[in-house]
């Protein structure tokens, strides 16, 4: 036998067990987005190698060291998406959907980083992103807030997520903020991790995020953000804080959280919790006003955030909050004995279909005797079994079986049958 071939390591396949509780995700977030009025939009998964370094940042951990990058065979440079914002900023602004315009939008899809794969960390990993363009004030950033907020209400899970926030200025306060840390942080040198070291010269603002603790010691005496904070930026944050308070939405201010892309300015925040181990953040992002001016548009003011699927799976998994129905997915199967009855009960069922379109009917092909479907029936978690002879077919009538009750089995005219079925998964 030859070797056989595996998927590459980090890149997950989703299983039918599994599946289920992705759809009802998705299908909870697609809902909400709608109710607040956002559109969907969907992009490639390759983009110009150039698009993520202009966007994210030449030395920010993603395009130093976790990009898909490959030439293709024109030699041009090509990524796989590592996240979704770059993308969705070039592909409405080269339709023409930023300038003079507002725009609520949201994609969802793969998204591509070379990591360490462990719980919650993968290389291909899948996020919704919600982007909102042409809208200046704290509101809109509110907004976002509250729609993320409502989701995790509507999921379960709003006690099990903490919500931080801070800002990140302006880009000319972040620069002085940065000459006075790096030279606080050249004192300390030798003390801060590695990582840290090397971000001194590179991208100094991240060390804040620095999950060694020396490195955190060090920084409780650093310079603070807040004493270079600009006067908009500050009046801003102000804004955003008292409509969140208005709103009854409890938040943590966190000055050390500085987000891991260089576009980010004013707003920026996380969800997270704790039940998940240190891949904690389940949803992040903030405003970044300066992007579309910095990818060759007009500047255009831009806020979104993006949350990760699988880590919400896994934290709606761990909290036991899908609901128990989503395992069940059929009503009826349907089994036929006889040659003539196995033809028919292909027609039977489209005719129960019509009848009744949201009956989840599933029908035993591949014949085999009364024992062997019998036991079909019930693997495939159905809540009856139709039975149908070829007595029952020149008599008008199918039986139902219960599978999941002590009761005794029915015989129905055919004609009756689809109604039957959903009048008594109604009354359970
Ligand atoms: P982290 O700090 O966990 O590395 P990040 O700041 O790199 O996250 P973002 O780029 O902001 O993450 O992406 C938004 C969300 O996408 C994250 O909060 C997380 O839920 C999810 N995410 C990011 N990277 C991965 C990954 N490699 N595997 C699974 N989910 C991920
Ligand atoms: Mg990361």
């Amino acid at each position: 036998m030859a070797k056989k071939i595996q998927a590459i390591r980090g890149m997950n396949d989703l299983l039918p067990d599994a599946s289920p509780r992705w759809q009802y995700l998705e299908e909870k977030v697609r809902t909400l987005l709608d109710r607040y009025g956002y559109s969907e939009i969907r992009m490639p998964v390759l983009e110009q190698t150039a698009l993520f370094k202009r966007s994210i940042g030449e030395v920010t951990d993603i395009v130093e060291k976790e990009m898909y990058t490959f030439e293709d065979r024109n030699g041009d440079s090509l990524t796989l998406r590592p996240e979704g914002t770059a993308g969705c900023v070039r592909a409405a602004e080269e339709h023409g959907l930023l300038f003079n315009q507002q725009q609520r939008l949201w994609y969802q899809g793969p998204m591509f980083r070379h990591e360490r794969p462990q719980k919650g960390r993968y290389r291909q990993f899948h996020q919704i992103g919600v982007e909102t363009f042409g809208l200046t004030g704290p509101d809109i950033d509110a907004e976002l807030i509250l729609l993320s907020a409502r989701l995790w209400k509507e999921l379960g899970i709003l006690d099990h997520l903490t919500l931080e926030l801070n800002t990140l200025g302006s880009s000319e306060a972040r620069a002085q903020y940065r000459t006075a840390l790096t030279t606080f942080l050249e004192q300390h040198r030798q003390d801060l991790d590695e990582d840290s070291q090397r971000r001194l010269t590179t991208n100094p603002l991240r060390i804040l995020d620095s999950k060694d603790a020396r490195t955190q010691e060090i920084l409780e005496a650093a310079p603070r953000f807040e004493e270079h904070l600009d006067e908009e930026s500050r009046q801003h944050f102000a804004g955003l804080c008292q409509l969140l308070d208005a709103a009854g939405i409890q938040y943590t201010l966190n000055p050390r959280l500085v987000r891991g892309l260089d576009y980010y300015g004013k707003t920026v925040f996380e969800w997270t919790t704790r039940a998940l181990g240190s891949q904690g953040t389940v949803c992040a992002g903030g405003r970044y006003d300066g992007l579309v001016d910095q990818l060759g548009g007009r500047a255009t003011p831009a806020v979104g955030f993006a949350m990760g699927i699988e880590r919400l799976v896994l934290l709606l998994e761990t909290l036991e909050a899908f609901p128990a129905e989503l395992d069940q997915r059929l009503d009826a199967y349907l089994t036929a004995f006889g040659e003539e009855a196995q033809g028919y009960a292909l027609l039977l069922a489209e005719r129960l279909r019509s009848e009744q379109p949201e009956l989840r009917i599933q029908t035993h092909c591949g014949g085999g005797n009364f024992k062997k479907q019998i036991k079909k029936a019930d693997q495939s978690g159905a809540r009856l079994a139709l039975l149908l002879g070829e007595d029952e077919m020149s008599r008008g009538v199918a039986s139902i079986k219960f599978l999941r009750e002590d009761k005794e089995q029915i015989e129905v005219p055919v004609s009756e049958l689809a109604l039957t079925i959903k009048e008594h998964l109604q009354s359970h």
